[in-house]
């Protein structure tokens, strides 16, 4: 017996007697909780499973105890998600916060700011959004202008984001802003975290052509931030969103493992909907799907050893954009799959109540095609694997 294996007994016995059997299901998009001020949960349930895990500090198992975290070590984390996805646990709440700026924080922020702002995002208790992207900086990120002007004791914030996700939802957003605008363009850029109902800041919901939309545009005109809210140093932003955006994609290449709203499980899709080949076409189905299944199983593989090489200290940030890539990649193909399997059955429609899976079949196909785009492009991931994982020099 390995020296990890009562742990993972006892988590297993634990997430069985205290994650209810409605919270192991295929979650759909509106039964996702957020943290956050405007907490909501749909049922009992829910906020049992919510405030259970809260208490045990795995909303991050793997941050520090003094920072509200579960204090497990990269092993233990890795045997509670795995054990989660063998109950299929849904997530108990999703936040940017905890996926992105938490990790970050651990790493560079100042003491002050890691007790502050780390213990009320591990209680779930701040919903956080992300202010890179701006109208004409999305892929070129350092192109940003939104300014960040000194003023004694405080940064007065002038410009616009956009397509920053649930803005109008979220409570406190960290943003990329120029300080230096003389400098070369990366070496003006600073992150700050600012309070989104600080006089100045409004948000304006966008809508998409298919109605339902969580993007918004942010507006900062003379919002004024303390000092204290910088996070590194004056115009030392750049490495900073570099590393967040590693945070970011590893988040977003683990999303169907635990955290996407719903998982479809292909080969039981498949018996069901294909139990056998009478066709070429349904022998072609079938191929597809195998190939699928085996592209799936090398990623979870690959995902290990990459968890492997980061835990020796080695640097995996070119790695990560080869996972983002191909599981963002994967699981777009999958989803086309999926439509073509089900065939007319997968295609819900909205309001559609007794079709709840087809609906969230429709909607996840929909939303793997932005996951492509989100974090950086598919074709931003190229660039950056050509450069860092194949050392090839910039295209002039
Ligand atoms: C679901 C979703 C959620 C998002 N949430 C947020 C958020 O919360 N906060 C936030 O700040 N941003 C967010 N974004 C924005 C996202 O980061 C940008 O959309 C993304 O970086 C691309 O930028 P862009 O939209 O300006 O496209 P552009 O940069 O204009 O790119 C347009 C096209 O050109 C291609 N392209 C651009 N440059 C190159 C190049 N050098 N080489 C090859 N091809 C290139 C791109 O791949 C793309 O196909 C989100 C986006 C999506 C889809």
């Amino acid at each position: 017996m390995s020296d990890l294996e009562p742990f993972r007994l006892q988590t297993r016995q634990w997430l069985q007697d205290n994650c209810p059997p409605s919270m192991r299901t295929p979650m759909p998009e509106a039964e996702m909780v957020w943290g956050g001020s405007q907490l909501r949960f749909h049922s009992e349930d829910q906020r049992l499973w919510f405030t259970r895990m809260r208490d045990k500090g795995w909303f991050c198992p793997d941050w520090p105890r003094e920072y509200g975290g579960g204090g497990l070590s990269a092993e233990q984390t890795q045997i509670l998600e795995s054990e989660m996805r063998r109950l299929h646990c849904r997530p108990p709440q999703i936040n940017l916060g905890i996926w992105m700026l938490g990790p970050l924080l651990l790493e560079y922020g100042s003491e002050a700011q890691k007790r502050e702002l780390l213990p009320p995002m591990a209680r779930g208790e701040v919903r956080w959004c992300q202010g890179f992207s701006e109208p004409n900086a999305g892929s070129d990120l350092a192109s940003l202008r939104t300014s960040a002007r000194e003023e004694g004791e405080v940064f007065v914030v002038n410009g616009s984001k956009i397509w920053t996700s649930y803005a109008g939802d979220s409570d406190w957003m960290y943003a990329l802003v120029r300080t230096g605008p003389q400098q070369p363009k990366q070496a003006g850029i600073s992150l700050l975290v600012l309070d989104m109902r600080s006089p100045g800041v409004s948000v304006r919901p966008i809508d998409l052509i298919s109605g339902k939309s969580s993007f918004c545009q942010v507006f900062f005109d003379d919002v004024k931030v303390p000092k204290a809210q910088l996070i590194g140093t004056l115009n030392g932003g750049w490495g900073l969103a570099k590393a967040l955006l590693q945070h970011e994609r590893r988040a977003m290449s683990r999303f169907s493992e635990s955290a996407l709203p719903t998982h479809f499980d292909l080969a039981e899709l498949l018996n069901q909907y294909l139990p056998t080949a009478s066709t070429v076409a349904d022998v072609v189905l079938r191929q597809r799907a195998v190939a699928c299944l085996m592209d799936e199983h090398a990623y979870g593989l690959s995902n290990r050893r990459l968890a492997e090489a980061a835990k020796a200290g080695q640097d995996v940030g070119g790695l990560m954009a080869i996972s983002k890539l191909v599981h963002t990649e994967q699981e777009r193909d999958k989803f086309e799959l999926l439509l073509d399997l089900m065939g007319h059955q997968g295609l819900g429609a909205g309001g559609d109540v007794h079709h709840e899976r087809e609906l969230a079949l429709t909607h996840a196909w929909l939303g793997s095609f932005t996951q492509t785009i989100a974090g950086g492009s598919s074709e931003v991931q190229l660039n950056v694997i050509a450069k860092r994982v194949l050392g090839l020099p910039d295209a002039k």
